[in-house]
């Protein structure tokens, strides 16, 4: 049966070694980085989300610079409290938190985030960045993806990675990434003929699809990685888009959910805005973070 992939260790880890960074920040004369979450309306999900931003950005010894707007807030007052963070030197990061309000444009809005402050990742320019191999702002949860097959010294030079999903904020990014350490990346969607055969030919299957039990043990090879990057809250807990039980007697390795994915994307956005930070305030970067480690090597 496979090893549990403990996301909650690693993601613990990585935020005390962010908040060692930021203690070393501020004796080395910086400020503490600030983040600014900005949450629109009262969706309880994302006022979740939000909390615990908040708190373990705290923990790791930073200033919580959240602003809250109402629900029926326009365009143009989001716009203008974006522009107001973007500009104000004590944010290190934004984090504008998705989905907003229907009536708002949130393309627009995320916009408006200078790539230096975006510690989503999600700005046109940090996507252009990570495409081109550059050095830049990475999405939270597929950087988490990368720090937990790190952790576990998962091969990833001329491997077989598949990722099903090709959202913005998780599947493309991933994909880029994983390419970026020389894995051989397939990429599958709604539109993908047999997927369970695609993805039986991953050394590495990520899974981003969003539909609860998607990818069942006749998609694994025997002794992949199997990365569960699926929330789903049902009655009797939380649950991802792999069907755990069956997938886990063929996989090598396998995130749970809860415990795999999840904590990651917080500790990688704390990273962020740690890096953040730092390249504003021109203080010599250290490496560990996580968030610029990969290196397109060849062509
Ligand atoms: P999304 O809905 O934006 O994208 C889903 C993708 O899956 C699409 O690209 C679609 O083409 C693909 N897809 C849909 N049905 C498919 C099928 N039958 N076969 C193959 N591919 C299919 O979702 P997202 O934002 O990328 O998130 C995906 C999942 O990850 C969701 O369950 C979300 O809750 C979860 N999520 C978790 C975290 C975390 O921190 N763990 C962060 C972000 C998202």
């Amino acid at each position: 049966t496979a090893r549990v992939i403990d996301g909650k260790a690693v993601a613990r880890r990585v935020r005390e070694e962010v908040a060692a960074g930021v203690a070393e920040l501020v004796a080395a004369g910086g400020t503490a980085p600030g983040l600014a979450t900005v949450l629109v309306g009262d969706d309880p999900a994302s006022e979740v989300y939000v909390r615990n931003k908040r708190r373990l950005s705290v923990e790791a010894g930073m200033r919580d610079l959240h602003r809250h707007l109402p629900a029926d807030a326009g365009q143009e007052t989001v716009a203008a409290l974006v522009d107001e963070l973007a500009a104000d030197p004590a944010v290190s990061g934004i984090l504008l938190q998705l989905p907003l309000p229907a009536h708002l444009d949130a393309d627009a809005l995320v916009a408006r985030i200078p790539a230096a402050k975006d510690v989503d990742g999600l700005t046109t320019d940090n996507a252009g960045l990570l495409a081109q191999g550059r050095p830049g702002l990475r999405p939270c949860t597929p950087a988490g993806v990368m720090a937990l097959l790190d952790e576990y010294e998962v091969p990833l030079a001329g491997a077989e990675a598949v990722v099903v999903g090709r959202s913005v904020l998780v599947g493309r990014p991933m994909a880029q990434l994983l390419l970026a350490r020389d894995a051989t990346v397939t990429i599958c969607h709604s539109r993908t003929r047999d997927l369970a055969e695609v993805c039986r030919r991953a050394d590495v299957l990520v899974v981003a699809a969003g539909i609860p039990g998607l990818v069942g043990a006749d998609a694994v090879k025997p002794g992949a990685v199997v990365v569960d990057v699926g929330i789903h809250r049902g009655e009797d807990g939380l649950r991802g888009d792999v069907d755990h039980d069956p997938a886990a007697e063929v996989a090598g390795a396998l995130t749970p959910v809860p415990g795999g994915v999840g904590p990651m994307t917080i500790a990688m956005l704390l990273a962020n805005t740690l890096a953040a930070a730092r390249a504003q305030q021109d203080v010599e970067q250290g490496a560990e973070q996580g968030v610029e480690q990969e290196v397109p090597r060849e062509v």
